[in-house]
């Protein structure tokens, strides 16, 4: 079967420090601050706030170089991330989920919400909207509702049912101010961006209508994801939401939503064993995640060996199978693509930051298993 990334421009060699301690995630702070800067610079030109999601990076240093080229805030997945973010004095923060505010989260969402200049947090469901009021009414908080545009995950499926969580949120004293929408189906395939942006501008079009109609401002329509981040940043929609865009990977890569030559962040391995036709790298599932895109063949790409496979992935063990190349050496040191670099950061303690090869940092990530 011919290597499905054959079919790419095949991704530059990467340059690390020679005296790397692996496995360990490398970011190269040029691509990095390429990325950051393209984005913004391609969001502004078309008038819409660029509100980065942080799940991506986890770093308190890469949410300041976003917000430095003129993010509006940061978008984060959980309520944990956001305390992070916000001790780190980052005091504009979108939780991008239905958070279900019970319990021990209400009481955290309150006092997040007392140490921020502004929090918008997410709801589809009128209980649940309910509940964010209970934890937040009299706060500055604010709700987004959530719309599905196609992507089946969370979101309101019909437009017109974000009139009712609203009418819950508002009814138990938390203003609503728009609405939301992930593209998530942009994923599917090469070239399924576009279908996703527009039905993400159709969707959050549909539900602000359902808003305004029911009485409710709505100053934000926020759509996002890397692949439909700059197709969707049209008609009405006021911010974009990427968040993988700023080290990109090889799923985004094959998608086309990535140049290859800015990819910002590799594993940085060892061959620790050569034997039967195999290579087997100190990187497995502990550091490089277990993502399986359709889009991709094996858990990540050797650029150095374009043809080869990482075919099996142990805990501390990948193996590696050559393909029509040659196989790599003993004791070699590689650079790995990720196939989704979101869940192979949030495996790290730290980011290895270089620049033409140097290392000239050592970032934590600082939100590193903030999952609730
Ligand atoms: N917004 C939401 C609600 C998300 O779930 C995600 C990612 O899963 C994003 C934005 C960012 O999308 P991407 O990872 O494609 O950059």
């Amino acid at each position: 079967m011919p290597h499905p990334d054959l079919t790419l421009p095949s991704l530059p060699r990467w340059e690390f420090p020679t005296d790397l301690d692996t496995p360990q995630v490398v970011v190269d702070v040029d691509r990095l601050d390429r990325n950051v800067a393209a984005m913004a610079g391609a969001l502004a030109a078309r008038g819409v706030a660029l509100r980065p999601h942080a799940k991506t990076h986890k770093s308190v240093e890469v949410a300041r170089r976003q917000l430095a080229a003129g993010a509006a805030g940061i978008t984060v997945a959980t309520v944990g991330e956001a305390e992070v973010f916000a001790a780190a004095g980052v005091d504009d923060l979108f939780v991008a989920y239905p958070v279900w505010a019970a319990g021990a989260k209400a009481e955290r969402l309150r006092r997040l919400a007392g140490r921020v200049r502004r929090l918008r947090v997410g709801a589809d469901s009128p209980e649940g909207a309910r509940l964010l009021g209970a934890a937040l009414a009299g706060t500055a908080a604010e709700v987004l509702v959530e719309v599905d545009s196609g992507g089946a995950r969370t979101g309101v499926a019909d437009p017109a049912a974000a009139a009712a969580v609203a009418d819950a949120a508002a009814g138990a004293g938390l203003p609503v101010v728009g609405v939301f929408t992930h593209g998530g189906h942009s994923y599917a395939a090469p070239g399924a961006g576009a279908a996703a942006a527009d039905g993400e501008v159709r969707a959050l079009d549909a539900a602000a209508r359902a808003l305004a109609a029911a009485g409710h401002p709505v100053e934000v329509r926020s759509a996002g994801s890397t692949p439909t981040a700059l197709l969707s940043a049209r008609d009405g929609v006021t911010e974009e939401r990427p968040g993988t865009y700023v080290f990109g990977d090889r799923q985004q890569v094959r998608l086309g939503a990535h140049p290859p030559e800015d990819v910002a962040l590799v594993v940085v391995t060892t061959v620790v064993s050569v034997s039967g036709g195999r290579a087997v790298l100190d990187a497995g599932a502990k550091t490089l995640a277990k993502d399986l895109p359709a889009t991709v063949e094996g858990y990540g790409l050797l650029p150095a060996y374009p043809a080869a496979t990482i075919t099996r992935l142990y805990d501390h063990h990948a193996v590696v199978e050559p393909g029509d190349g040659p196989l790599p050496r003993l004791g070699e040191v590689l650079a790995v693509v990720p196939n989704h670099v979101c869940p192979v950061v949030n495996l790290a303690t730290e980011l290895v930051a270089v620049s033409s090869g140097r290392t000239v940092g050592r970032w934590p990530v600082d939100a590193r298993a903030r999952s609730g």
